[in-house]
């Protein structure tokens, strides 16, 4: 396999998706040397049918909104690969969705699903609906008509949602709702529902701490303790409060948020007391972070991302190429020692050859932010068993996990200079299982 040649052969088959080339470019360019060295992959056309999803349910979704209006948006579902298990993957509304976001992170969703050594095939879905700004009724007129069309495809041992940008414990449970009715089944079919029907405690937390727990990992490759360092984290919806939550609890300061508007910076650190109040502000008043700055007397930059603050480690957490080749020579010029990926893709491929090129710690999405679908993983485990473990139960188990994912990353991306190249390391070791698995099962 030529890496190059088979990106250029997807550009010209799907010319409009930058996204999902971007995604397979930085797989296929690390994976292309393991994958030479088995020359019946080759002649299987592995490659194609890793790279190309399985299936992909387009869809129009018609909803009431609460004037009366008839509104109508796109929806979709990629099942990208079955090989080794279930579907799996969240759900994202946002007015930016389309094939092409969803089609980079079903793929991605695959190897991520495989690096956490639990049985699940990578999926992704969502439509250019956007919750903000709406009603509860009108989210969940949404939610129900999204389920009219999407509950056909997917089942718990089909394919099973979860949350993802703009779809929390609130979107979850409308969904859950309509599919247990239209299904007339109660069954573990999305992951992430609220504790009273199914979910899994630490579930909400789970992004944002196994986040954390890999780069606790990754700086003890190198001696250095997290405890005094201070974090730039993006985003404020679910993985950067539990990233922040995390944090303050390992004795680290977390000093900037942000969300589609802008950032703040609050250099005396968000505290236990202050991350309360940006919960509130986004889960129930669903608030600006703005409010933050003006609440707190902090600085507030309009249309801005946090990379320019000064810091020790930077943990992007809203959305992908959050980070690009500008806001990396900042980052390292600061003197930033470790960059993790909470969000899906933050870094740009230019961003990531500057961490790599300066020798940081920096962790692939993939391997990092893969906690949140470990975790829905346990869910699932207690969804079939009928019980429910306990709030420290899954927290070992979740630790555990992420550590292990951090010693495959060592084992397959550890570098003649004794560094770990985190990327080769998680594409390789997620790739493996899969490509094993698919060979094993014949040409399907
Ligand atoms: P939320 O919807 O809870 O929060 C997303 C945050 O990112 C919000 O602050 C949002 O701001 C901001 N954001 C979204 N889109 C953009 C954009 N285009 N530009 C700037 N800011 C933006 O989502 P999550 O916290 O769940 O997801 C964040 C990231 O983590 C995503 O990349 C997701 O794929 C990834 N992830 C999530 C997992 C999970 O378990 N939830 C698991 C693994 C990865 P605003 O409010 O203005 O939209």
């Amino acid at each position: 396999m030529n890496a190059q040649n088979v990106v250029e052969s997807l550009k010209k088959r799907f010319p409009n998706e930058p996204e999902y080339i971007q995604a397979v470019s930085v797989v296929l360019n690390s994976i292309e040397e393991e994958y030479n060295k088995h020359p019946e992959f080759e002649k299987a056309n592995l490659i194609e049918r890793l790279c190309i999803p399985d299936r992909i349910f387009t869809f129009r979704v018609s909803w009431v909104d609460d004037k009366g209006n008839v509104q109508t948006n796109m929806a979709y579902r990629v099942q990208h690969n079955m090989a080794i298990g279930p579907y799996k993957g969240g759900i994202r509304f946002h007015s930016s969705v389309n094939p092409s976001i969803l089609k980079f992170l079903a793929f991605e969703q695959t190897f991520k699903n495989s690096l956490t050594t639990l049985p699940m095939g990578g999926a992704k879905g969502g439509s250019d609906f956007s919750p903000r700004g709406k009603s509860n009724n009108e989210v969940m007129r949404f939610c129900q008509a999204y389920l009219l069309e999407l509950w056909r495809h997917i089942g718990p041992d089909t394919d099973v949602p979860a949350g993802d940008i703009g779809v929390g414990g609130r979107e979850v449970g409308y969904m859950f709702g309509m599919y247990r009715k239209l299904a007339h089944d109660f069954t573990g079919t999305f992951t992430g529902k609220g504790l009273e029907f199914g979910g899994s405690l630490i579930r909400p937390e789970a992004t944002g701490y196994g986040n954390v727990y890999f780069l606790t990992s990754m700086l003890a490759t190198r001696n250095i303790e997290l405890k005094g360092k201070k974090v730039l984290v993006s985003g404020s919806g679910n993985v950067a409060q539990y990233t922040c939550e995390k944090l303050l609890q390992l004795g680290a300061t977390p000093l900037t948020l942000s969300d589609s508007n802008g950032y703040i910076y609050d250099p005396d650190g968000i505290t236990r007391e202050k991350l309360d109040y940006v919960m509130e502000l986004k889960n129930v008043q669903r608030g600006r972070i703005k409010e933050y700055a003006e609440k707190y007397g902090c600085k507030y930059v309009e249309g801005a991302r946090p990379w320019g603050e000064k810091a020790d480690i930077a943990l992007p957490s809203a959305t992908q190429n959050e980070i690009n080749a500008d806001d990396a020579k900042k980052l390292v010029a600061n003197g930033v020692i470790a960059v993790s990926e909470g969000a899906n893709m933050p870094c740009t491929p230019e961003a990531i050859k500057i961490f790599q090129d300066a020798k940081i710690l920096y962790a692939p999405g993939k391997a990092a932010n893969a906690g949140g679908v470990a975790t829905s993983g346990l869910e699932m485990s207690q969804n079939s068993e009928r019980l429910s473990w306990t709030r420290e139960e899954v927290d070992a188990k979740l630790k555990g996990i992420m550590a292990d994912i951090h010693a495959n990353c060592v084992k397959y991306g550890k570098e003649a200079d004794g560094t770990i190249n985190y990327v080769k390391g998680a594409n390789v070791a997620g790739f493996m299982k899969v490509a094993k698995a698919m060979m094993a099962q014949g040409i399907i």
